[in-house]
């Protein structure tokens, strides 16, 4: 079983409608023979991989398609945060997504703390972009100093710092820190270092690292191999490509 944890609404000429994203995606889903995946929305009103309203209702009738929200301090937040907490009241949103670094704001930024505490309250993940440029908004230290104050909180950092992946040792001492691969395997031409390293970290943390693509900006079936070229044992396989985002997503 697959479950790609990273995923957004394709973009591009072929699918410029929302209903045509959505066949797109799960187009996609069926070649590469993933069996679930987690749709991120944007933070923004106006976007080409949906805003979080549209995301909802594109998957509202979706049993194997869940939902992730993103929220901005910068677009409409408290009206936002309104909305995420009813759609978690219906279970129409499994996550809270802050893009850290593609925003200027740091992770620990005061005004995030109603974040926090409403994906304490649904105990739902908090998902981070991490890594590129940027990358101080939610470097290690800043994504420590939240894991510490929030120690309930789930936090799962997308990208893993790439292409600094090593960073994530220093966060696996904090139990409630969990890691997307999504947008790793994009670059060949590291491709070896960045297995090595992807290696250390789930055997350092088998039960936190989860299988993301970042679809359609990167390449799902190449991140499928990716971790297919791990050679993992048959446990390690099924816990990062499904078990573990079941877990801290508590899907169905
Ligand atoms: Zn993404």
């Amino acid at each position: 079983m697959i479950i790609d944890a990273h995923v957004h609404l394709p973009i591009g000429k072929d699918c410029d409608i929302l209903c045509r994203k959505r066949e797109k995606l799960l187009q996609e889903l069926a070649r590469n023979h993933i069996d679930g995946c987690i749709v991120i929305s944007d933070s923004c009103m106006e976007s080409d991989i949906g805003n979080l309203n549209e995301c909802v209702e594109l998957f509202r009738e979706s049993v194997n398609v869940n939902v992730v929200g993103g929220i901005s301090p910068y677009f409409e937040f408290q009206t936002q945060l309104r909305k995420i907490r009813n759609y978690l009241d219906e279970k129409l949103v499994v996550g809270i997504k802050l893009y850290t670094g593609h925003e200027a704001f740091y992770l620990s930024d005061e005004r995030l703390k109603d974040v926090y505490e409403l994906a304490q309250q649904y105990d739902v993940p908090v998902l981070f972009h991490s890594g590129w440029d940027n990358y101080q908004y939610s470097d290690v230290n800043v994504a420590a100093e939240v894991a510490r104050q929030y120690p309930n909180l789930k936090l799962v950092c997308c990208h893993c710092f790439f292409p600094r992946i090593d960073k994530c040792q220093s966060l696996v001492k904090y139990s409630n820190v969990y890691f997307d691969i999504s947008s790793i395997a994009d670059n060949m031409a590291i491709l070896n270092d960045i297995e090595e390293k992807i290696k250390k970290l789930i055997e350092a943390a088998p039960k936190r690292v989860l299988f993301g693509s970042d679809y359609s900006g990167c390449n799902q079936e190449e991140h499928i191999q990716f971790v297919k070229n791990l050679k993992l044992n048959a446990r390690l396989t099924e816990a990062v490509f499904a078990g573990n985002a079941k877990r801290v997503f508590r899907l169905e």
